[in-house]
């Protein structure tokens, strides 16, 4: 499998094979850039089809971890780590302690946090190891613990801009809300956009997650295969990457795209197709940053939880100054982002 002529190798610092035979660990840990600061991002734990799919996941996440960091002004570059899940490695305390000496064995280049497939448990195990980790419950008002309701909230505040934008109204009462996906992050946004009157349509291949959000709030539940293209106004991808691709594009009914997946656009092509059919996307790393803005100050010590809510409430911002470019030369939404993005990387530390 080569990785330095892969298509997602786009130019990583290093890249990192981790294994450990008493636990049964597999992981890659992708460092894409330090310009910035150390190399963050979360830790995702799934079954890949193939070692190669798990290499082109971590790549493509770590490279977006570089972006959403500099857009959200944050002193990280990114990283991201992967581990791959399968029957010999059945989650354990010793799969997270072995994971958690792997990240320490690279002495702060990376620093790890929750993301898919794992939870703030998981971390506990992993900080046994290591300091280089985030994400980790703390007191008194001190900025910290899961990242989850914070990327929900940005997200939640990014779909009110993206509204406002696309169909020039200030309230979501009534609107029709797809949310695909209602894990960590879904179900909090669920929460956030039914107390703001929207309706709700949700999917999820994982019937206990759906359960939770049905005994909670009121939702129409359609199949994983159909969410993408039911009748909605606003679809929230809030599960996996490449959904938006060059045949699920031409389907999809809402006009805005505006959830906490990452690497919701399968090709960089993508985000020029739904400016060609009026689709307003909001660039996945720009929307989802709350969590990583909390896991930055809890890493730096440096805030308290009202500091994360206000660091969050900037994400809109941002966000609405992208549509407004957009608006105005007709660029895709996605490109502008990249550049911001390239930019500030290019400038370097603050
Ligand atoms: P999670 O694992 O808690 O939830 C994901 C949910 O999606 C699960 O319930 C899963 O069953 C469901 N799912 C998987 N495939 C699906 C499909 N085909 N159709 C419908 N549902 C499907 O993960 P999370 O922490 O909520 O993260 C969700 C997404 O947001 C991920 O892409 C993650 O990388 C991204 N993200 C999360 C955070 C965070 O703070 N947790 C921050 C930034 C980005």
């Amino acid at each position: 499998m080569g990785v330095f002529n892969h298509a997602e190798f786009d130019n990583h610092e290093s890249l990192h094979y981790f294994h450990d035979e008493a636990s049964g660990l597999q992981a890659i840990i992708a460092v894409h850039s330090t310009a910035l600061g150390p190399a963050a991002g979360g830790t995702r734990r799934w079954t890949y089809a193939s070692d190669a799919d798990a290499l082109n996941d971590v790549l493509r996440l770590s490279r977006g971890m570089t972006y959403k960091n500099a857009v959200a002004g944050l002193k990280f570059g990114g990283g991201k780590a992967v581990i791959l899940a399968n029957d010999t490695a059945p989650k354990s305390r010793e799969l997270f302690t072995a994971f958690g000496r792997a990240v320490n064995s690279l002495g702060g280049r990376y620093v790890t946090a929750e993301d898919v497939g794992c939870s703030v448990a998981d971390m506990r195990y992993v900080r046994e190891q290591t300091e280089f980790v985030s994400g980790l419950p703390q007191s008194g008002g001190d900025a910290g613990g899961d990242p989850s309701p914070w990327t929900a909230l940005g997200c939640f505040e990014g779909i009110q801009a993206a509204v406002k934008s696309r169909f020039a109204r200030d309230s979501l009462e009534g609107l029709r809300v797809g949310v695909q996906g209602v894990g960590h992050v879904g179900l909090h946004l669920c929460r956030l956009l039914h107390g703001a009157g929207a309706v709700l349509i949700v999917s999820d291949v994982n019937q206990d997650n759906l359960d939770l959000v049905r005994s909670e709030l009121p939702v129409t539940e359609v199949a994983p295969a159909e969410l993408l293209f039911a009748d909605m106004d606003v679809l929230a991808p809030c599960a996996l990457g490449n959904i938006l691709t060059s045949t699920t594009i031409p389907k999809i009914r809402a006009k805005i795209i505006a959830g906490a997946a990452n690497n919701q656009l399968a090709t960089a092509m993508d985000g020029a197709r739904l400016a060609e059919r009026d689709i307003l996307y909001a660039p996945d790393y720009v929307i989802n940053a709350g969590g990583i803005i909390s896991v930055a100050r809890e890493y730096y010590g440096d805030g308290s939880e009202e500091q994360v809510r206000a660091d969050v409430s900037r994400i809109k911002d941002r966000l609405q100054t992208i549509f407004d470019e957009a608006k105005a030369s007709g660029r895709p939404t996605n490109e502008l982002a990249d550049e911001l993005a390239r930019n500030l990387v290019a400038e370097g530390p603050l």
